[in-house]
């Protein structure tokens, strides 16, 4: 059952771990290090089985994979969860053990923060393992991505302009917003630093408001949003948004914004395709998270971080040419962008144990 999960998926390795005092429960799945350690989030989630909680951990790990390649990263895919409720079942000890099990697969897996985890439950990762990112500011973390994530989502959106309309000028254009929390916030500042026109919806009224009174956006209803008349349509919330409720709604051109599994379906992916929406890949486009604290391992630097995130107009770029080359549509492109880079780095590399000797850096100023 196990194994049918790794062969399906095509994962090297899946660690359980256990320890009882510390009422640890906890899978780490390495997806594949052909380019670098593997690199992804650790997730605390109260998983009805195990079951569901090895195939979160197989699921995720394998899209870290895509998005670290797309990423151009030097890095694998990876991803941790812990079986428990961030709620009430977090103490220190847990995060240390976990810590433990990280640290002795000596620089295979680098874990960071992902859903149920915050920097503070990382800095007890960190008392045990250097293979950590995402950690306070103060041991050499990188901070609060979102501003990289919503500045990378531009860079996305300048390559598609250039691609659908051949300028980038994105302050041209009207934009459908949904979801203004950490990035998306973020994401509208630069859009109206450029004048573009911006529509707005949240749950949250104290942000709808924010964008209003301090930006100059206009707020739309939840729903509205898929009706609005704008060019770009910007998810910036939830998954699964673009679906086939939605789809026949939307009277966008492009469709690029920093939430993570934006299409319902690969059927829906095709329908975008078809119907001549650019979809720019969420992996591709957001992948601004996972570049900054990637940095940490070298040594974090806030100028280089920054350019770091101009090249997913690169990558964003080069999707669009694989898509025009194979007859593709764009989200099946990303894909194949990633397989073909893994697969040409994997000629010539011999398989990699890790390179934990770069942490050194850090190591040394603990
Ligand atoms: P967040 O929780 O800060 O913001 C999400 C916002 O969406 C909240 O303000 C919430 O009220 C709103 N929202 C929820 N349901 C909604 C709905 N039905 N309609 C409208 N608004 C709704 O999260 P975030 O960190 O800003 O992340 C947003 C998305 O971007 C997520 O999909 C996340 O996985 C993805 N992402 C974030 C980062 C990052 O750097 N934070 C990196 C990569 C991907």
């Amino acid at each position: 059952m196990i194994f049918e999960g790794l062969e399906t998926y095509g994962h090297e390795q899946v660690v359980l771990c256990h320890q009882k005092d510390a009422k640890l429960k906890a899978i780490i799945a390495i997806h594949n290090t052909v380019l670098g350690p593997s690199l992804g989030g650790l997730r605390m989630w109260s998983y009805d089985s195990d079951q569901q909680a090895l195939d979160d951990a197989l699921r995720l790990s394998r899209g870290m994979t895509y998005k670290n390649a797309v990423a151009g990263l030097n890095l694998g895919g990876g991803k941790a969860v812990i079986l428990g409720d961030p709620s009430k079942d977090k103490t220190e000890v847990l995060f240390r053990a976990f810590g433990r099990f990280v640290q002795s697969l000596g620089g295979r897996y680098i874990t960071a923060e992902d859903v149920g985890i915050d920097v503070s439950d990382l800095d007890y990762v960190y008392r045990e393992t250097e293979f950590v990112t995402g950690v306070h500011p103060a041991h050499g973390g990188s901070g609060d991505p979102s501003p990289f994530t919503a500045y990378g989502t531009l860079q996305g959106l300048m390559a598609a302009l250039r691609y659908k309309y051949g300028h980038e000028d994105v302050g041209k254009l009207s934009y459908a917003v949904q979801g203004v929390g950490h990035v998306g916030m973020e994401f509208v500042k630069l859009l109206r630093q450029q004048s573009a026109k911006v529509f707005v919806t949240d749950i949250s009224q104290v942000a709808v408001n924010r964008c209003v009174d301090e930006f100059g956006c206009e707020a739309v209803g939840l729903e509205e949003i898929y009706d609005v008349n704008a060019e770009v349509y910007s998810p910036a919330a939830l998954g699964g948004t673009i679906n086939e409720r939605t789809l026949p709604r939307l009277r966008c051109q492009v469709i690029c914004g920093p939430a993570n599994n934006q299409l319902a379906s690969d059927a829906i992916g095709d329908e975008v395709d078809k119907r001549r929406i650019l979809y720019v890949p969420d992996y591709a486009v957001n992948a601004g998270g996972v570049m900054n604290v990637s940095l940490e391992i070298d040594g974090y630097d806030r100028e280089r971080a920054m350019r770091r995130m101009r090249t997913i107009y690169l990558n964003v770029g080069r999707i669009f040419q694989i898509a025009d080359r194979d007859g593709i549509p764009t989200y099946k492109a990303a894909d194949r962008m990633a397989e073909e880079r893994i697969a040409t780095i994997g000629k010539i590399k011999l398989p990699t144990i890790g390179d934990g000797t770069r942490f050194l850096g850090r190591m040394r100023g603990r």
